[in-house]
This record gives structure tokens, C-alpha cells and sequence, in this order.
């Protein structure tokens, strides 16, 4: 097997028999984003100087044995995770020159085990799509099919995965950033329960909604950077004071005795009848690995879901971008004298028309007269859908569904089209207006082409969905297949 596609937990054996040194390992990565990079574009910033600086330091911490599973494995940020000294843009003209002055708690946390990082991840402008098509710069492309787009908005951080240009990434997940991506490109993506990892240092896209989480080839290395980025933070009021496991130590194979139900307004119309099948052939498999399966779950308000979400997520926007007045930092329309037009051009030409159209849809949610009629509304529909997750998990341990009803579509097919851009996300938006946590793992092909399953937990349970996964992926081939590119 090629260097640049192994996991965490192989590097590290390698790396602490002294089998591979990290300037080796991250030298294979860099060499494979040279070679491949003009095919998928999936990097904004490649930060070779600093990535081999990091991997000498790391070697030397590896000569001393004062190491973690993450130390001298080179790893991608999406790019709205903001890395002090280096260009952290959003994807969007808007930042594009913006260079943090601090470290995200994650990027801290990263730091702290030693971990080399070796760039930052394109994905949709200030993470709000479906495709990476929304990036300011350029579209990042799915390595399983070129024409087709890989998800998003982290679509950066799950095709350098999926290629061997980063051995693991991190992303955001808002409405399915994380998931939706990791099921386009096949590998393992999950979404936190909401307050597990600090968001201090993430750029706010909605906040009630916003996790930071990873992008792996597999549950273990997801488990192995959990480890490192879960926890309480007080620099994040929206942190959870709870203490945190050792991930790694749920990762059995014995399913018995687990209650999976699988709720049914997930197998939406005009799924792709593919996905079903391979879905439902996945849980077939949990059923032999012993979970118990109840297949007519209901949670009725889920329809409602989407409709909310795009009322919530553009409503928090709009206020969180109104910082960008060309005043603070970030892109400055220079070109006049007066301050208002400054203002009115500094926005126009900053935003691409995806973060327009949301800036001007929440706005207007919130604008007095219609805030009762849309937002107050979206807000009671999350309770219900909340309340409805709280229900079935009375009953069971987790619920699986599929990560999208579609496989990767082509490139330009939905872009014109937002309410069918928006379509792309109905199975993986409830989770965040629940705020409780999900992972997306590889579960089958269509045609050459990635199908994603989709394992829902309580709040705080990543430990039962992580053993799930883990269970399945130790049962199945499906994670280890890679792209021909
Ligand atoms: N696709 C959804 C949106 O456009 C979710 C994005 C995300 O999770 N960041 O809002």
C-alpha cells in the first residue's frame, strides 16, 4: 500500500518502530497533492515549508518517545478553522487575504499532539452549500467520478481523504458539511453532538447549529481525533462541561443486545432506489452483527425539517456575517468617498450570491412583522423535532438512515437550482436542529459511484455510533476501497 493512504493508527505504529519517519510520510503527502491537485483541486493553501518544519519537530518528539497517536501525521483544516499565520479565506474573496492572528482550540489542541498540517481545504464560500461549487476560487471535483461534485461544503477536507492528500481532515458540519461529503467521497465523516468540541476559532456560519468534527479513512482514526479535539472549553460558552472518554476504548465488534430503529420519513421520494437497497442491505448486516432492528420507526416532523433550517441557519448568518463591513478586516472597497457606498460595495463584491441570497433570506426572517410568522415558527418545529429524537431515543440506542437520497451529482447540474441544492441535505439536517450527533461511513456503490449510511446517537453518545460504525467497517470492505486517480 502507498504511504500516503495510511491510516492514523498504521502511521503511528510505523512511525513509533521507527519505520517511517514523519518527513517521510509527510513528503509522500505533498508529493501526491502535486501530482494530483490540478485533477481535484481540493486545497486552498498548501503550507509545505511549515508541514516539514512540524514533521522534523515531530520526528524528534518521536526519538523521545513523547508522542500521541497524532504526532508527525500530516493533517488538512478546512478552511474556515482559523490557523494563526496562516490565510484562513472561507472559500471567499471576502477573506481571502485574511491571515488569523490566533489558533481555533482544535488547531491548539492539533498543536499540542504534534500533528503537521499540511494545508488548508477548499469548501463552499463560508460553508454555506452542498457541492464546493460555491467556493469563491474554484469547484473541488469527486475523485471517484471528476465530473461530479464531492459534497460540501467540506468537500476539501473529504476528497484529500478519500485521494491520500492529507491522511485525515477536519470540517464543519452545519446542516451535513461533514456527512454529506464523507458519503460522496466514501469515507468516514462525523458530526458531534452540539458543545462537544469548542468552536472557539471556527469562522460562524450559524451558530446554533456549527460543530467542528473529522474526516477519516476509517471509525478508529475517527475515535483517535476525537480524543485529541473533544472537550470542555471556556473560551466557547456554548462548550459542554461534561468530561470526555477515551473514544477508542467503545470500538468493539459485538452489536448484541444494541436497539436500532430505522425511522422512515428518511426514505424520502425521489431517493435514488440504488442508495435504498444498499442501505437497507447495511442494516441487514447490523441485524447479523446482532443489533435488534425495527424497521417502521416513525418521527413525524422530520418533513418539516429542511423548510426550518432554512429559515434558522440564514436568520444566525445574516447576523454573524454582518461583521464584514470592510472596516475590521477582511476585503475593503476602497474606490470612494463615502462610507455607506464603501459599505454597500465592500459586501457586494466580497459575497458570492449564495452567501447573498442567505444573508437577504434571514434577513428578512427577522425583520420585525415576519419574525413570529418565520423564525419563531422554524424555532417551535425544532423543538418538536428535538422532542422526536428525545421519544425514539427512549427506545433505542441509535437510528440509521441514509447519509443522502442521491449519489454524487454532476458538477453545474444543481448549482442554478437552490431549493434542489438544498434537497441534497434532508437526511442529514434534522441532526443538527436536534443537536445531537451522527456519523456518515461508506456502505456500498452505485455505479462506481459512493453510497453513505448515516448511525444517529443520543446527545453524548459518540460512543455507541463510533461502536456501530466500527462493528460494520470491521464486517465490510467498503471503507477500503479507494479511487483510481
Ligand atoms: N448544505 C447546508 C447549507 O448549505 C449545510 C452546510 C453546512 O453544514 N455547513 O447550509
Amino acid at each position: 500500500m502507498k504511504i500516503n493512504h495510511l491510516t492514523i493508527h498504521e502511521a503511528h505504529e510505523l512511525l513509533v518502530n521507527r519505520q517511517l519517519s514523519s518527513v517521510e510520510l509527510t513528503k509522500a503527502i505533498l508529493e501526491r497533492i502535486g501530482e494530483i491537485e490540478p485533477k481535484v483541486r481540493a486545497l486552498v493553501t498548501i503550507t509545505d515549508e511549515l508541514a516539514l518544519r512540524q514533521a522534523e519537530k515531530a520526528d524528534k518528539l518521536l526519538v523521545t518517545g513523547d508522542t500521541n497517536p497524532l504526532t508527525g501525521i500530516p493533517v488538512l483544516i478546512k478552511d474556515n478553522i482559523c490557523t494563526k499565520g496562516i490565510r484562513t479565506t472561507c472559500s471567499s474573496r471576502m477573506l481571502e487575504n485574511f491571515v488569523p492572528p490566533y489558533d481555533a482550540t482544535v488547531v491548539e489542541k492539533l498543536h499540542d499532539c504534534g500533528a503537521v498540517i499540511i494545508g488548508k481545504a477548499n469548501m463552499d464560500e463560508f460553508a454555506m452549500g452542498s457541492s464546493t461549487e460555491h467556493s469563491a476560487f474554484y469547484p473541488t471535483h469527486n475523485p471517484w467520478d471528476l465530473s461530479r461534485v464531492p459534497g460540501g461544503s467540506s468537500g476539501g477536507s473529504a476528497v484529500a481523504v478519500a485521494t491520500g492528500e492529507a491522511i485525515y481532515a477536519l470540517g464543519s458540519d452545519t446542516g451535513g458539511s461533514i456527512r454529506q461529503p464523507a458519503g460522496f467521497c466514501s469515507v468516514t465523516g462525523l458530526k458531534l453532538t452540539y458543545g462537544r468540541v469548542s468552536r472557539y476559532g471556527l469562522v460562524a456560519f450559524a451558530s446554533s447549529l456549527d460543530q467542528i468534527g473529522p474526516l477519516t479513512q476509517d471509525v478508529t482514526d475517527c475515535a483517535l481525533v476525537l480524543n485529541a479535539i473533544a472537550g470542555y472549553e471556556p473560551r466557547d460558552s456554548t462548550s459542554a462541561p461534561y468530561p470526555t472518554p477515551d473514544y477508542t476504548q467503545c470500538l468493539t465488534t459485538d452489536l448484541n443486545g444494541l436497539r436500532i430503529g430505522i425511522p422512515r420519513e428518511y426514505f424520502v421520494e425521489g431517493m435514488q432506489a440504488e442508495v435504498e437497497i444498499a442501505i437497507r442491505a447495511a442494516i441487514n448486516k447490523l441485524e447479523e452483527l446482532g443489533a435488534r432492528v425495527e424497521w417502521e420507526v416513525s418521527l413525524p416532523s422530520t418533513p418539516y425539517a429542511l423548510a426550518a433550517y432554512y429559515v434558522i441557519a440564514p436568520s444566525e448568518a445574516s447576523a454573524n456575517l454582518a461583521r464584514y463591513d470592510g472596516v475590521k478586516y477582511g476585503f475593503s472597497y476602497q474606490d470612494t468617498d463615502s462610507m455607506w457606498e464603501a459599505l454597500e460595495k465592500t459586501r457586494q463584491h466580497g459575497f458570492g450570491a449564495e452567501v447573498k441570497r442567505r444573508i437577504m433570506l434571514g434577513t428578512y426572517a427577522l425583520s420585525a412583522g415576519y419574525y413570529d410568522a418565520y423564525y419563531l415558527k422554524a424555532q417551535k418545529v425544532r423543538t418538536l423535532i428535538r422532542q422526536e429524537f428525545d421519544q425514539a431515543f427512549e427506545k433505542f440506542d441509535a437510528l440509521v438512515t441514509p447519509t443522502s437520497p442521491t449519489v454524487p451529482f454532476k458538477i453545474g447540474e444543481k448549482v442554478d437550482n437552490p431549493l434542489q441544492m438544498y434537497l441534497s441535505d434532508v437526511c442529514t439536517l434534522p441532526i443538527n436542529i436536534a443537536g445531537v450527533p451522527a456519523i456518515s461511513i461508506p456502505a456500498g456503490f452505485a455505479d462506481g459511484l459512493p453510497i453513505g449510511m448515516q448511525i444517529i446517537g443520543k446527545p453524548f453518545s459518540e460512543e455507541t455510533i463510533l461502536k456501530i460504525a466500527h462493528a460494520y467497517q470491521q464486517a465490510t470492505e467498503w471503507h477500503k476501497r479507494k479511487a483510481r486517480i
